[in-house]
């Protein structure tokens, strides 16, 4: 029945156009086709299961609708540091970018995971949340975010909800140019608004002194609720941690993570910059440091002053918040 439909629009381009038009049209329907990740054509990939990692997010898992070969494109992306893709919305057509996480499995080499965020009011969320398995999906890219240069040796990254994917990317790559004489060094400060985000998560991260005022005041207006039952032992890790505690193992000492949670009054303080920035390992290296942050917008600007946009650009605009007050000398400073 769709060969017969393929074969009487081929027939009615022919009888209107002529063969150059054939071409055009036979070529066009490749490309709708073609499952190769590249920067110019949105490829086709299906989604293979939505997992649950919390009431507001998910993993998906994607993988080429068609056997096309995307190994190279990927293992290019994962050597250079932090990239994403376009997602499309086809009814709307409409874009956003999501970040994969690393590989887990290498019988999954052909697959992306992508951990999103839930949200009611989200166009892109929504679409996406109400796929089923087996759905197509049209993605774009990959479209490098930030390169992390092979003189990189210790990576500060501040991360807030989602931002932890990035986080887990510039992991996945720093510390895969390990070598017996080269032990590259990242430290993770993750803050989620609640616990069930990063289940399982353990680090000695209650601050000493009175609780700070959060960076989810003034980015949603609201105060943070009261402080909840600290959770001591969690039955199981969620997905996230469990990849975090997947890479600590595979890279012992050369990781740490500390987590901050929003409803158990936990949050990002300059002491925890501080932690790591002033750290005896961190000193007397000649080689580059970097803070990066990822999270949203509020998160940002509080750590580090907003992002702007200028001719049509978005730019770092100037270094302002937290770590402009800190002035951690050495380190370089990139708003993801
Ligand atoms: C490079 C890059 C990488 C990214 N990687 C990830 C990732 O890995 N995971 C991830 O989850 N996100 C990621 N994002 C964010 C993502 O691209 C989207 O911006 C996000 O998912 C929201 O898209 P949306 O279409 O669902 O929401 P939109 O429709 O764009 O809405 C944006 C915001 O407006 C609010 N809003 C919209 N309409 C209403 C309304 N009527 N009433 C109240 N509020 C409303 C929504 O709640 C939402 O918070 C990334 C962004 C970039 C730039």
């Amino acid at each position: 029945m769709k060969r017969r439909t393929w074969l009487l629009r081929v027939a009615v381009v022919t009888l209107i156009a002529g063969p150059v038009a054939i071409g055009a049209y036979v070529k066009s329907q490749q490309d709708c086709q073609q499952s190769l990740l590249n920067p110019f054509t949105f490829a086709y990939f299906r989604l293979v299961s939505r997992e649950r990692v919390s009431s507001t997010s998910n993993i998906f898992k994607l993988q080429p609708a068609k056997p096309d070969d995307n190994r190279q494109v990927y293992e290019s992306a994962w050597r250079t540091g932090i990239w994403s893709v376009m997602f499309k919305q086809p009814q709307l057509q409409i874009g956003r970018h999501y970040t994969p996480l690393p590989p887990v499995d290498q019988s999954e080499d052909e697959m992306l995971r992508f951990f999103i965020r839930r949200d009611p009011h989200g166009e892109m969320s929504r679409y996406l949340n109400g796929l089923s398995s087996g759905s197509k999906v049209e993605i774009r890219g990959p479209q490098i975010e930030f390169e992390i240069s092979s003189d990189v040796r210790d990576i500060l990254f501040i991360a807030g909800g989602t931002g932890i994917a990035p986080a887990l990317q510039a992991a996945y790559t720093l510390l895969s140019r390990t070598s017996d004489t080269n032990k590259p060094r990242m430290h993770i400060l993750w803050a989620t608004r609640r616990r069930e985000d990063c289940l399982g998560g353990s680090s000695n991260n209650n601050q000493t002194g009175a609780p700070r005022s959060s960076w989810l005041i003034g980015f949603f207006g609201t105060k943070p609720s009261s402080p909840a039952a600290v959770i001591l032992e969690p039955p199981t890790s969620g997905a996230i941690v469990k990849q975090i505690e997947s890479l600590q193992s595979q890279y012992p000492g050369q990781l740490t993570v500390r987590y901050f949670v929003d409803e158990e009054n936990t949050f990002i303080g300059k002491d925890s910059i501080l932690d790591f920035t002033n750290s005896e390992s961190s000193q007397g290296s000649h080689h580059k440091k970097l803070i990066l942050i990822s999270g949203p917008e509020g998160f940002i600007s509080y750590l580090a002053g907003p992002k702007v946009w200028a001719r049509g650009r978005e730019l770092q605009g100037p270094l302002q918040g937290v770590i402009k007050e800190l002035d951690p000398k050495d380190w370089s400073v990139w708003k993801l």
